[in-house]
């Protein structure tokens, strides 16, 4: 088992593979002038597949696939069969756009994938488009309906942005009437590639809950799964269920059990550092398992107790876009 200094215990890592996406979504990257990562900057497959392999012997058993879009990566779902097999991963999940990935869905179902998140910021294709800049919201809808219809368990991803979705809320909320959906409204945090917005622009946990209640004074509080970022809920007779994720309040670092890696190879121990050391580097330098392990148990020795701590002692500002992180 894994645990960090403050006596959280570790078990899920957060795999970007890559920093490249075919969406330009506002809030995440600038339209034009992204200076996308060459190949040799990127962790390899092989790399990946060893790093996961030397975590899972430590108490890693959830790895989340993110990117940028995952699937614009060739090879993903080769990567993803090998992932499954390593023992001691039995928590295969994904988080995904959903414009490239509709004939997928099956194998994914196939190699058992435990779920997927899907992004989705807006049920009207011109709010989407506004929002993407792409005009790929038929391929998105395909994509749920798909999942929906393999079974897989599905949540998705709302980032709610004032004068931008918020008209959507409700309807995401219709969503959930008759479809197996958990829906999830998140706070817009400042990695857009670009720096801070107006605090004024934002929506935070409070609002949405605020506006959610006044409109469903009938909102039932569900219980929250341990670990969860989510504080989840549901309308009585509804199939699915909804939830609101407090990411740039932070409100839930106190039970975070999560690490990441970002495409090159950069380990992150909260998704607010600037990042604690690089493995791709150590790997290339011919590091042993051993030295991997003692690397990865100093970080936790240092990890920040939440996301303003972790903010606070980076050398530089947040600029950097969420495709490089992974969300
Ligand atoms: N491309 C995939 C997708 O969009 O699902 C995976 C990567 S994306 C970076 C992961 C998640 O981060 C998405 O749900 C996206 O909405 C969210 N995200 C990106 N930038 C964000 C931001 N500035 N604030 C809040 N969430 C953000
Ligand atoms: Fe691409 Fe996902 Fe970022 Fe949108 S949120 S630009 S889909 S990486």
């Amino acid at each position: 088992m894994l645990y960090d200094n403050h006596g959280r215990k570790i078990n899920y890592l957060r795999l970007a593979v890559t920093d490249r996406c075919n969406l330009r979504c506002f809030y995440c990257m600038p339209e034009e002038g992204i200076k996308f990562l060459k190949r040799q900057e990127l962790l390899t497959y092989e790399e990946m597949e060893r790093i996961v392999r030397v975590f899972a012997g430590l108490g890693i058993n959830k790895v989340r696939i993110t990117g940028g879009e995952p699937f614009v990566r060739k090879g993903l779902m080769g990567f993803l069969w090998k992932l499954q097999k390593i023992e001691g991963i039995d928590n295969l999940h994904l988080t995904t756009n959903g414009t490239v990935n509709t004939d997928t869905i099956a194998e994914l179902k196939d190699l058992g994938i435990k779920s997927v998140n899907l992004s989705l910021d807006s049920l009207d294709p011109k709010r989407f488009f506004d929002i993407t800049r792409r005009d790929c919201f038929e391929q998105v809808m395909a994509t749920f309906e798909q999942l929906l219809k393999h079974e897989i368990p599905t949540k998705i991803n709302m980032v709610v942005m004032n004068q931008q979705n918020t008209e959507d809320i409700l309807p995401m909320i219709e969503l959930t009437k008759d479809k197996n959906v958990s829906v999830r409204f998140l706070e817009e945090m400042p990695f857009n590639g670009a720096g801070a917005r107006p605090q004024e622009e934002l929506w935070n946990q409070a609002m949405i809950y605020n506006y959610l209640e006044a409109n469903y004074p009938n909102l039932e509080k569900l219980p929250d799964p341990p670990h969860s970022t989510s504080k989840n809920y549901k309308i009585p007779g509804y199939r699915g269920s909804f939830g609101i994720i407090a990411s740039y309040s932070r409100l839930f670092c106190g039970t975070c059990n999560r690490i990441r890696l970002t495409p090159t190879g950069v380990l992150k121990t909260c998704l607010y550092d600037g990042g604690v050391f690089n493995i791709k580097d150590l790997l290339r330098a011919g590091a042993t398992d051993a030295q991997l392990t003692t690397a990865l148990l100093e970080a936790l020795g240092n990890r920040a107790k939440d996301g303003f701590e972790a903010e606070g002692k980076r050398d530089n500002n947040i600029s950097e876009s969420m495709a490089s992180i992974g969300g």
